[in-house]
């Protein structure tokens, strides 16, 4: 008889009993796929290995939008995704109908959620008050479902990744997340499927949250000492205004670990900043 005592031990061994199949790599997505998505692909298809298998999944999850935001309008092409995936060498795209997703839904039936409660409070939680609690749902039933061994995600949602990172942690889900760097327009700009919504001279200036950063960094690295915060917030938001289109959401300045404000801004801090340009709301973050 094997006596067991570390969650992980058990887990493997009971994946060991399980299968000897490939690994299983999820890429997460709601479509519309860009060269950031596919960058995840392909950081998926190395950590699955020769003989793994790379799953996609697209779907536009009601749950993690709120009254008034986009998810109507979210753009859909699923005929450009699949050749997108294609061409990536994906394994399997998996689009599941909303009634595959929430069979309970209609009739109040579907009643239980993954609510993570401290990394998903601030920034994104705090404007987008049930946001989180949508998306670890989702994400909690997506690895249900794939039983994936590793998940990709992208650094641009840099909360979404340290919340689906402390939920694998509480929950002991056997899933190693990784996280792969952002990917950029030429002039800077994060790629976003929401993009596509900016109009010329909006596009134009979405260049700003890249630049707000820039200046972040650069005033850092140039103080001897720290910064308050207040003070950079500040200079950051007038600087970010002076774009006619733009209207600042919020700025943050955290630790990369806790998610925790700061108060006075240094080296190492993470800033995160999500701005209007018309109606498009877009997020950026950075390293300072
Ligand atoms: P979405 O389809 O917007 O829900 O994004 C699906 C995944 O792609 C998330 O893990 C995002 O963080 C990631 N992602 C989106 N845009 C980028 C980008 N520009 N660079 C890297 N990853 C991204």
């Amino acid at each position: 008889m094997r006596i067991v005592t570390s969650v992980r031990g058990m887990q493997r061994l009971a994946r060991r009993w399980r299968r000897g199949g490939p690994r299983v790599a999820l890429v997460p997505t709601m479509g519309y796929l860009h060269a950031g998505h596919l960058s995840l692909v392909k950081l998926a298809r190395r950590k699955a290995g020769r003989n793994g298998r790379v799953v996609v999944s697209i779907y536009v999850n009601p749950a993690q939008f709120g009254p008034g935001e986009d998810f109507a309008r979210y753009p859909r092409d699923l005929a450009r995704d699949k050749k997108h995936c294609r061409a990536a060498g994906v394994d399997v795209l998996f689009v599941p109908p909303d009634r595959e997703m929430y069979p309970d839904s209609q009739n109040e039936a579907f009643s239980t959620f993954v609510v993570e409660h401290r990394l998903s409070r601030g920034l994104e939680g705090a404007s987008r008050p049930a946001h989180f609690k949508g998306v670890t749902t989702v994400v909690a039933k997506l690895f249900n479902i794939i039983l994936p061994d590793l998940a990709v995600f992208g650094a641009k949602d840099f909360q979404q990744a340290a919340v689906i990172q402390q939920m694998v942690r509480d929950l002991n889900i056997p899933v190693k997340i990784t996280v792969a760097p952002i990917v950029r327009e030429a002039d800077g700009l994060a790629l976003s499927s929401r993009n596509a919504y900016l109009s010329p001279a909006e596009r134009r200036q979405a260049v700003v949250l890249r630049q707000a950063i820039q200046l972040a960094q650069k005033k850092v690295a140039a103080s001897r000492r720290f910064l308050p915060a207040s003070r950079l917030r500040g200079e950051l938001i007038r600087f970010i205004q002076r774009q006619p289109a733009a209207r600042v959401d919020y700025v943050e300045f955290f630790d990369p670990k806790n998610l925790e404000p700061v108060r006075q801004v240094a080296r190492g801090v993470q800033m995160a900043l999500a701005v209007f340009l018309g109606k498009t709301r877009l997020i950026d973050n950075a390293r300072l």
